[in-house]
C-alpha cells in the first residue's frame, strides 16, 4: 500500500504528474477538483451546490469535501494505494483524512510538495485557460485561488512536516525531469 498526497498551488502540475504516477505505480487517482467538475457536469445535487463556489475560486466547505472524498475511497477498495490530488486543502481535511485512513489500518506515506513560484503559476494557467476554458482559470478567479492557497492550504504543510512526511520537489522544468525526481522520492519511502 502506498498512499501519496500531491501538494502544490494551482497550476503546479499535480494533475500532469498524477497521470504519470498512476501509470507507473498503479495507484488510484483521487482528485477532488475532478470530482467536483464531474458533479457539476452531471448536474447532481452536489454539483448544483458547489458550482458557484468553484466558479468563484473559493474552497468548498470541509464537510462536503471530506464526505465526497471518503465515499470515493470506499468505492475503490481494491486499490494498491491512492494519490490524493487537491486534497487535503485545509488542516481539518488533513486531520479527517488521517482519522479515516487510521480506521482502515492505513496512513499517508508521503507528501510530495511541488514547488513552483507565483509567476510560473500565472503563466501556466493563462496558457491552460486558452486550451481548457476552465472558468476558474480567468485572471481574477486565479488570484482568488492563489489567495485561498496561501491563506488556508499552505498550513497543511507544517501539519505533515510535523509527521516527517514532506518531500519537496522542484516543479519547474521538464515534465520528465520532475517525474524522475518524484519517483526517486517515492522509491526512497
Ligand atoms: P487547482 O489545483 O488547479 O486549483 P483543482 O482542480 O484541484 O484545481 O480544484 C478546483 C476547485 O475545486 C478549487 O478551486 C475548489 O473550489 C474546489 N476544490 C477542490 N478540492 C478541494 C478541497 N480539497 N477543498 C475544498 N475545495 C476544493
Amino acid at each position: 500500500m502506498l498512499n501519496l498526497v500531491i501538494f502544490g498551488p494551482p497550476g503546479a502540475g499535480k494533475g500532469t504528474q498524477s497521470d504519470k504516477l498512476i501509470a507507473k505505480y498503479q495507484l488510484c487517482h483521487l482528485s477532488t477538483g475532478d470530482m467536483f467538475r464531474l458533479h457539476i457536469k452531471n448536474d447532481t445535487a452536489l454539483g448544483l451546490k458547489v458550482k458557484q463556489i468553484l466558479a468563484d475560486g473559493m474552497l468548498v466547505p470541509d464537510s462536503i469535501t471530506i464526505e465526497m472524498l471518503e465515499e470515493e475511497v470506499q468505492k475503490n477498495p481494491e486499490a494498491k494505494g491512492y494519490i490524493f490530488d487537491g486534497f487535503p486543502r485545509t488542516v481539518p481535511q488533513a486531520e479527517a483524512l488521517d482519522a479515516f485512513l487510521a480506521g482502515k489500518g492505513q496512513k499517508i506515506d508521503l507528501v510530495l510538495q511541488l514547488d513552483v513560484d507565483q509567476e510560473a503559476i500565472e503563466k501556466r494557467i493563462a496558457k491552460r485557460q486558452e486550451e481548457s476554458g476552465r472558468p476558474d482559470d480567468s485572471a481574477d478567479k486565479l488570484l482568488k485561488r492563489i489567495d485561498e492557497y496561501f491563506s488556508k492550504t499552505i498550513h497543511v504543510l507544517p501539519y505533515y512536516e510535523g509527521q516527517g512526511k514532506v518531500t519537496k520537489v522542484n516543479g519547474i522544468g521538464e515534465i520528465e525531469t520532475i517525474f524522475t525526481n518524484i519517483c526517486a522520492a517515492i522509491d526512497a519511502v
